[in-house]
């Protein structure tokens, strides 16, 4: 059944809802949904309701609800994914992905060995296509939100966003011997805060902004979990000691040395292992 996400949380108990210009031009020109119809309405509360288009022909569609329930779908733990950026159109099969194993949120991170430049102008209009994307995805796997892909962020202020936010900050490093990420999760509780790194450090230009920030993840949704994954090129060795000294922990994904696009989707199918099928 079609699953329809709103902006607008729905008022406890009600019985209809009128659609906004753009979702009503989806149901009434992309689906041609008729009257009677039916599909399952999700508020950024992640409550859904069944609801029955009635007003197929208006500019603003209404539909009759039925009493809203919890989504089953979300994880119980927020993860959200620090993709170093990589080249071509990889990032598009990362987002479609991650959204499905549960991902919350995607954090493009400009790294040392980024290969790829994209000036400011393409990033905002990539970052709209890798939303659809994100969208798309939540659709099809009927999650009961849909991700966030925040604007490109440097390593500094990410790990420092991170670090920050994070019960657990993960960055996988394939020249870690020490820790494996079975080991890493065990606390879930380890949280540190930067200790006033080195600003002579070369970690990239610092491009933190307080007025950007990411969308809120709220506490009472589970543990947070931030995983950094390096370019094609991987992280240099100070972007992984910078990222320890705020408080990361740098852990090995085994003996394989796996490509940029597919270790993040290894850690958030570990993820989902152990945090749910457990
Ligand atoms: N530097 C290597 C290279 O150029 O082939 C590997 C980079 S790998 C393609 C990209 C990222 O995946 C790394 O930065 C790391 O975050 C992660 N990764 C890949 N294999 C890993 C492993 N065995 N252990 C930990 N992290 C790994």
């Amino acid at each position: 059944m079609t699953r329809l996400f709103v902006d607008k949380r729905i008022e406890h108990g009600a019985t209809t809802h009128i659609l906004d210009d753009s979702d009503s031009r989806y149901i009434r020109d992309v689906l041609r949904m008729r009257s009677g119809e039916r599909l399952i309405l999700c508020d950024p509360d992640s409550t859904e309701y069944e609801a029955i288009v009635t007003s197929p022909g208006s500019k603003h569609i209404e539909l009759t609800l039925s009493p809203g329930r919890a989504n089953q779908t979300e994880p119980l733990y927020r993860a959200v994914l620090y993709q170093g950026l990589p080249k071509g159109d990889k990032m598009s099969g990362i987002i479609q992905k991650s959204v499905e194993l549960g991902v919350s949120g995607i954090v493009p991170v400009s790294c040392a060995r980024s290969i790829v430049k994209i000036d400011p102008g393409d990033l905002r209009e990539k970052t709209t296509r890798w939303q659809k994307i994100s969208h798309e995805a939540a659709r099809q796997s009927e999650r009961g939100r849909v991700p966030w892909v925040s604007e490109t962020m440097s390593f500094r202020e990410a790990i420092e966003t991170a670090t920050k936010q994070s019960d657990l900050t993960l960055i996988p490093w394939e020249e870690e011997s020490g820790k494996s990420l079975a080991e890493a999760l065990e606390p879930l509780d380890n949280k540190r805060r930067c200790q006033n790194p080195n600003p002579d450090d070369d970690i990239g230009p610092d491009l933190s902004d307080p007025e950007r920030s990411l969308p809120n993840i709220s506490r009472r949704e589970g543990p947070l979990v931030s995983i950094f994954i390096g370019p094609e090129g991987g992280f240099e060795k100070k972007e992984v000691a910078f990222a320890k000294e705020c408080g990361a922990v740098s852990v090995s994904l085994g003996k394989r040395i796996l490509r940029t696009e597919t270790a993040g989707i290894a850690v958030l199918s570990m993820l989902l292992y152990r945090l749910e099928l457990l």
